[in-house]
């Protein structure tokens, strides 16, 4: 097996010339800190509003997607499953336009798969969200409750054991729910073919150019390279994802990093046909460390799971990428699901940081002057919704006072976490008690008392863990 940090999307997609760094200093119209698909998108969509823009990308890696945008679990899902908790937190209207906005994403990255010459593999099966214990049966009651109170009953159904078992047999699985338009696609192949069609549409991506500084003034937003180039221009975004964590950086008191991993099989079509994995779907369990597991088009079997290491601040390298212990933890419960599976090959794993934010929710956040915008906080639910972030970010980048504009993730109120390092012992604690609690579940024991009383604590403090 092949552990590494960037894994096997990365190497699937295939090397690219990587883009030079910024030399010399430069003005722009729109600039974005970030080549992952928030910032990509924006520059899209920014490109899309107004093409005659000076756009320029500036990404730290040696090629735009290297982050989670090109290491996930390439579901892209729209968000009714988080209507209710959506609700909840905005009220009935602008959680409705916000699912609204997030099913349009899904559709615009299929239209821009189906138009370009490369293959991102998007295919919708739909997203079954299963229980797996009877502890989950309430798996998605909430979510579709909210669906047919709200008028948009066809967005999320009702799935029982039988059809479950149908659509993906385990001895492990029962009842569920669907949410029909999510899709599967290979997230690197993705990245790479929005890097390539923004290149063609001339908007100027610089990479290994990581920003050091950020300035938000009066007049204009300045963000200055290690090598002391700079770039200015009118109005700024900063999609760094979990980098917006750091020390300093503006969301430090509103994430928090987590880490969440994934293994993939050889490619084992006999196993996917004889539990009759045709269709494509796209399967989470109803555990708050959840696993999630789609099949690939060669295939093959891939099986990520949430339940890696919280990181102290923005720790983004090290074991939020590369864990021996949760991968081999992650192979057991792989062979759990899918007993079949014993005696083949899992050819790679790796893993990456989760912007984890604590209303479970992504947020647009202004920066104090309003010329710049931060994006983070998908909490492990970002390839569809950042294509809904990147077109509110184009349009506030560029000035414009649009419905993109009016949605109701800009500024939301968001609940403080503890500065480190107290945050990082109690998300670790909270995380291990979650897991043995989860544990226990799954295998039909009474889960002890101390984990069930801290797994309670996020709840209590207004945070929202898993779905
Ligand atoms: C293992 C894993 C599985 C996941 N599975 C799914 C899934 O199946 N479905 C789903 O919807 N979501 C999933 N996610 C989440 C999803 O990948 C993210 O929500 C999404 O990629 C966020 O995109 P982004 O552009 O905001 O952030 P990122 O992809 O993190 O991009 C940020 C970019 O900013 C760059 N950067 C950071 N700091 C600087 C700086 N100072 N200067 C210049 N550049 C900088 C980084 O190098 C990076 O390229 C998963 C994430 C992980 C880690």
């Amino acid at each position: 097996m092949e552990h590494t940090r960037l894994g096997y999307w990365i190497k699937e997609a295939g090397d690219v010339t990587p883009r030079p760094p910024l030399a010399a200093d430069r003005d722009a119209d729109v600039l974005i800190v970030g080549g992952g698909y928030t910032g990509l998108w924006t520059a899209w969509h920014a490109h899309a509003l107004a093409p005659d823009a000076r756009i320029v990308v500036l990404e730290s890696e040696p090629v735009c997607g290297r982050g989670p945008s090109g290491r996930n679990g390439g579901f892209c899902e729209g968000m009714w499953t988080s209507l209710a908790s959506m609700r909840g937190r905005w009220g009935d209207a602008p959680a409705l336009a916000v699912g609204h906005a997030a099913e349009a994403a899904v559709e615009r990255i299929e239209a821009f798969c189906a138009a370009g010459d490369d293959d991102a593999w998007f295919r919708r099966g739909g997203y079954l969200q299963i229980s797996t214990a009877p502890a989950t049966d309430g798996i998605g009651q909430a979510a579709l409750a909210a669906c047919q109170e709200l008028g948009v009953a066809d967005k999320l159904r009702q799935v029982p054991p039988a059809e479950v078992q149908a659509h993906c047999a385990s001895p492990e699985f029962r009842a569920g729910i669907i949410e029909p338009i999510t899709a599967t696609l290979q997230p690197a192949r993705l990245a790479l073919a929005l890097r390539r069609r923004l290149l063609e549409a001339g908007v100027d991506i610089y990479e290994s150019s990581p920003v050091r500084r950020f300035r938000e003034g009066g007049d204009g937003v300045e963000a200055t390279l290690a090598s002391g180039a700079r770039v200015r221009a009118p109005r700024g975004v900063l999609a760094i994802g979990a980098a917006a964590k750091a020390p300093g950086a503006p969301l430090r008191s509103r994430l928090t990093v987590a880490s969440s991993h994934i293994v993939i099989t050889e490619p084992v079509p006999d196993v996917i046909e004889k539990i009759g994995w045709t269709g494509g779907e796209a399967l989470t369990d109803g555990r708050s460390l959840v696993h999630y597991f789609r099949t690939t088009p060669d295939g093959r079997i891939a099986f990520g799971w949430g339940g890696g290491r919280i990181q102290m601040g923005a720790r983004l390298h090290g074991r939020a990428e590369v864990d021996a212990d949760v991968v081999a933890a992650q192979r057991r419960h792989l062979l759990e699901y899918f007993p079949d599976l014993v005696g083949r090959r899992i050819t790679d794993a790796w893993g990456g940081p989760i912007d984890a934010s604590p209303i479970h929710l992504p947020a647009v956040t202004s920066l104090p002057r309003s010329r710049a915008w931060v994006a983070a906080g998908y909490t492990g639910n970002g390839v569809g919704p950042t294509n809904m972030v990147g077109r509110t970010l184009a349009s506030l980048a560029l000035d414009r006072a649009d419905d993109p504009t009016r949605l109701a993730f800009i500024d939301p109120p968001i609940p403080r976490v503890p500065p480190e390092p107290f945050h990082w012992i109690g998300g670790e604690s909270i995380r291990k008690a979650i897991d043995s609690k989860e544990a226990a579940e799954m295998e039909n024991r009474r889960p002890g008392l101390i984990p069930s009383a801290i797994s309670k604590v996020p709840a209590l403090l207004g945070f929202h863990i898993g779905r």
